[in-house]
């Protein structure tokens, strides 16, 4: 592929669900000659099955650091904290800097169908800093700045409604993703009994059949009212 990949700008409400469900996406971009961002919102450091948060904090940020590197992304973590994590307007306006900042052409974040509500108050936060980002009447220390597009990956706590019309080959992206996944120890069986690793590989490789390759990630478009005017009805 001879075309230069868009810049991104990945959210997520906790170290590790961009690495894990759009790792692979971000090191197909980066490849690609896109440029990455990398937003966790919390640290996630609420999430450990026996270290407190206060240890498991540094940790996490430890992780994030080396996995963003690997898939060759800028990293930034957000001061909140992951256990009672609400959303609303602070998050908002911190997400609207940060896109206004970084100038991304595509946003992901997490499918708002999810049975976590820290993941459905991060997708609410990201797509109202989406809208949010180009209203010129909002005004912060960067200019106003419209994402061209939102896409949302395949996670396994935001199953709700979720339908694929997007395959990303990433068939030459699995090695980063999972050395990149490999850096947490929530994805290497210390922090949590999910078998992520084996999950992941294996929905890529289910939807790499679907699409013709190896390896695939599903996306999805977020809900949205996205109005078109056209003359007739398209076929
Ligand atoms: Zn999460």
């Amino acid at each position: 592929m001879s075309e230069t990949a868009p810049s991104l700008l990945a959210i997520g409400a906790h170290t590790g669900d961009v690495e894990v469900t759009m790792g692979a996406v971000i090191a197909a971009h980066t490849r690609q000659g896109g440029t990455a961002t990398i937003c966790h919102v919390t640290l996630g450091e609420g999430g450990h099955k026996t270290k407190t948060p206060a240890a498991y904090a540094p940790q996490r940020q430890r992780e994030a650091e080396a996995s963003a590197k690997i898939l060759g992304a800028d990293l930034v973590v957000f001061p909140y904290a992951d256990l009672g994590f609400a959303g609303g307007p602070d998050v908002v306006a911190k997400l609207v800097d940060l896109i206004r900042e970084r100038k991304p052409e595509v946003v992901l974040c997490h499918w708002p169908g999810s049975w976590h509500s820290g993941h459905t108050q991060s997708a609410t936060c990201s797509l109202q800093a989406v809208e949010t980002a180009p209203i010129a009447r909002i005004t912060t220390a960067a200019p106003p700045h419209r994402v061209k597009a939102v896409y949302c990956p395949e996670n396994w706590e935001d199953p709700f409604d979720f339908r694929p019309s997007l395959y990303v080959d990433v068939t030459e992206d699995l090695p980063r993703w999972e050395e990149s996944c490999r850096q947490h120890e929530l994805f290497t069986g210390g922090a949590s009994s999910f078998r992520y690793l084996d999950y992941y590989r294996g929905v890529m490789a289910a939807h790499g059949a679907v699409a013709g390759c190896q390896f695939a990630v599903a996306i999805a478009r977020p809900y949205a009212f996205d109005p078109r005017r056209v003359p007739f009805l398209p076929v």
